[in-house]
């Protein structure tokens, strides 16, 4: 995590930071002083993000590209024929994580079979830093496009049915406030409003336009996050998904507050 161990420092949180403190700050808290690895699908989306204008073209069925933008992927190539994207990009990703599982070649060409066709515009900038001093967050954006949504981040799960996941419309809000003090993004003092999500695995890139109710619960989000910072310990949310999480053996839920040390090894039972 990249929470400060110093909180009197002054630091800006990053969007990421805010989107897991909007599912459960007790799992921020408990992991502030934990370095995050970054997930393996992740890296994999990430480079195949950077070749997405090549996948548009390679089989000359690009779709046209609207406000919302879906793609069929085309059947994977057999084994015996390997794809020179995939053998391209498998060996890119090799040199940025060299720990990486072999058996994660098949997500790959999932991925690359899904953003085959995709109707892509050429970003502008790619991997984009900002940060928003009036409300202390930063953030790296994925893409930066000459005609709006100018925002583009990507992710390594696949789409939901319809829309967009609920963190990524928190996801998508924080960046556009992350971006609000960048001059290349708001020219003439029009604040931008939408942001496209490429889902790398489905293939699919849809634009999002955050609701009030959306920069509510990133403004609370924000909070809650500061408080963190500021070393103050807080309440688990009512529908925290604690069946699925990693922290389950260190947190007391429904106690209020993360568990001591005391309670880890003395009251444990
Ligand atoms: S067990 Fe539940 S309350 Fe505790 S950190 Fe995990 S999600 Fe949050």
């Amino acid at each position: 995590m990249s929470a400060p161990t110093r909180p009197s420092e002054p630091q800006f949180i990053p969007v990421s930071t805010l989107v897991r403190t909007s599912v459960c700050p007790v799992r921020v808290y408990l992991e502030r002083h934990e370095g995050i690895t970054e997930p393996p699908e992740y890296t994999i989306a990430k480079q195949v993000g950077y070749h997405l204008g090549a996948l548009a073209v390679s089989d000359g069925s690009a779709a046209s590209e609207s406000e919302v933008v879906s793609s069929v992927g085309s059947p994977q190539v057999p084994d015996c024929n390997p794809d020179p994207h995939v053998e391209r990009i498998w060996g890119e990703i090799r040199l940025v994580r060299p720990d990486i599982d072999d058996s994660m070649k098949e997500y790959l060409k999932g991925c690359i079979a899904a953003c085959r066709g995709l109707a892509w515009e050429a970003p502008v900038a790619a991997d984009v830093s900002c940060t928003n001093r009036k409300y202390g967050i930063s953030g790296r954006i994925d893409w930066i496009f000459s005609k709006k949504p100018a925002i583009g981040i990507l992710r390594a799960g696949r789409a939901p049915t319809y829309g967009v996941w609920k963190q990524d419309r928190i996801r998508a809000a924080a960046y556009l406030l992350a971006a609000e003090e960048m001059e290349q993004l708001n020219d003439g003092g029009h604040s931008l409003s939408e942001v496209r999500i490429a889902y790398i695995p489905s293939g699919i890139v849809r634009t999002v336009a955050p609701t009030a109710s959306d920069r509510r619960s990133l403004l609370a989000a924000l909070r809650k996050a500061e408080a963190i910072y500021r070393g103050e310990t807080p309440q688990a949310p009512p529908d925290a998904p604690c069946d699925r999480c990693p922290k389950q053996e260190s947190c007391t839920r429904g106690a209020g507050e993360p568990q001591t040390l005391f309670d880890r090894f003395f009251r444990r039972g």
